[in-house]
């Protein structure tokens, strides 16, 4: 759970541009983008640009709040795209915790009824 935050994880190369995303929303705080795995259609992830945070424990509160204000902006973005049933929010914290990548991230993963999660 605790320990050195890697610059060269994936997500710290989509920041520097040195890894293709497709981004959905960026501003000064946040990056908003597809995850290429998805558990479902319209799963997007949403990390912040600029605490260098492994996970939940390790960012400042008011970084954090600007990154759950896009969680939320992109649930609401979501759900008038797509009008799931359903939206999980998720975020893991450790690899016991089933993080794999570590750099801070939420989950915005959209949910239809008929429909369940991809593994
Ligand atoms: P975690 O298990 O750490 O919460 O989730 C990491 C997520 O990052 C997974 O859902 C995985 O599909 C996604 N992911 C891993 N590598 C890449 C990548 O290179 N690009 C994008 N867009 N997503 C990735």
């Amino acid at each position: 759970l605790h320990g050195p935050y890697d610059p060269d994880n994936i997500f710290a190369r989509i920041l520097r541009g040195d890894m293709p995303n497709v981004t959905v929303w960026e501003d000064d705080d946040v990056l908003a983008f597809m995850d290429v795995f998805p558990q479902s259609e319209g799963h997007v992830l949403v990390i912040s640009k600029t605490a260098h945070a492994r996970t939940l424990l390790d960012i400042a509160p008011e970084a954090l709040a600007r990154v759950t204000a896009a969680v939320q902006r992109i649930a609401r973005a979501v759900d008038k795209a797509l009008a799931p049933d359903g939206i999980s929010v998720m975020q893991f914290n450790g690899a016991a915790g089933g993080q794999t990548v570590f750099h801070l991230h939420f989950h915005v993963i959209p949910r239809w009824k008929d429909r369940p999660m991809k593994g």
